[in-house]
């Protein structure tokens, strides 16, 4: 055991939905990956190379836990979006390979303080203020694909107080799960306990204190927070 001078860090974890928990590694997060959000956001969708950026592994809220309505923000949106978790390292892999190095999905909620990406977009700038705060990443329990599989269709719905506001496909990525693996593989190796965030479909809007947002992605699971 090294000689630390302050207290390690202990790992942030999702638990799965069989038992256990998944240690996390590190959270990948897919930019614009399904044609409606891309619109809704003012872009072109067309089948540019993926892009990603990345949060803290701390930033995990677990589902069923409060978030809180983080700082600095009057413009907080939801994006609910399917979450894998790598099991096995990969590096450089092709698509058709991609899906070996799964160890299972989770349902998980991308929270955006939308008017500080807004501010970083115009100036060019990092999203990780508008992206990586604390508490910014609400996930559900993590469902192996060794028992579910891996899901190409699936409807990805998020309501508030009730109210839907996304309701899509997984089918309807731009870079499916296999594809996005392997292009993100070519710029790091992806290792055990790394999470993918691949993107949320259209119908991201604002939320304030006292929301209950309840997200689902069929055959896969559920997530469920209120902004306290
Ligand atoms: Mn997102």
């Amino acid at each position: 055991m090294p000689d630390y001078v302050i207290d390690p860090p202990s790992p942030s974890v999702v638990p799965v939905a069989d038992g256990g928990f998944f240690p996390v590694r590190r959270i990948f997060c897919i930019g614009r990956n399904y044609a409606e959000h891309a619109r809704e956001m003012g872009h072109d969708p067309t089948r540019e190379p993926p892009f990603f950026f990345t949060r803290p592994a701390d930033a995990l809220v677990i589902s069923g836990a409060e978030t809180p309505y983080p700082p600095a923000t009057n413009d907080l949106h939801h994006e609910i979006e399917l979450v894998v978790a790598i099991g096995r390292e990969a590096k450089g892999i092709a698509a058709e390979a991609a899906l070996d190095h799964v160890w299972g999905y989770a349902a998980g909620i991308d929270l955006t303080r939308r008017d500080l990406q807004a501010e970083a977009k115009k100036m060019g700038r990092p999203w990780d203020m508008a992206k990586g705060f604390d508490f910014s990443a609400p996930i559900g329990d993590l469902a192996p694909a060794s028992r579910i599989g891996h899901p190409a269709n699936a409807r990805i719905t998020l309501a508030v107080n009730g109210t839907t506001r996304q309701d899509g496909d997984v089918a309807d990525m731009i870079w499916p799960v296999p594809e996005a693996i392997a292009y993100l593989s070519t710029l790091v190796t992806l290792m055990p306990g790394d999470l993918i965030f691949t993107g949320t479909p259209a119908g991201v809007s604002a939320i304030v204190r006292g929301d209950r947002l309840e997200g689902e992605i069929q055959g896969v699971g559920t997530v469920g927070t209120t902004i306290a």
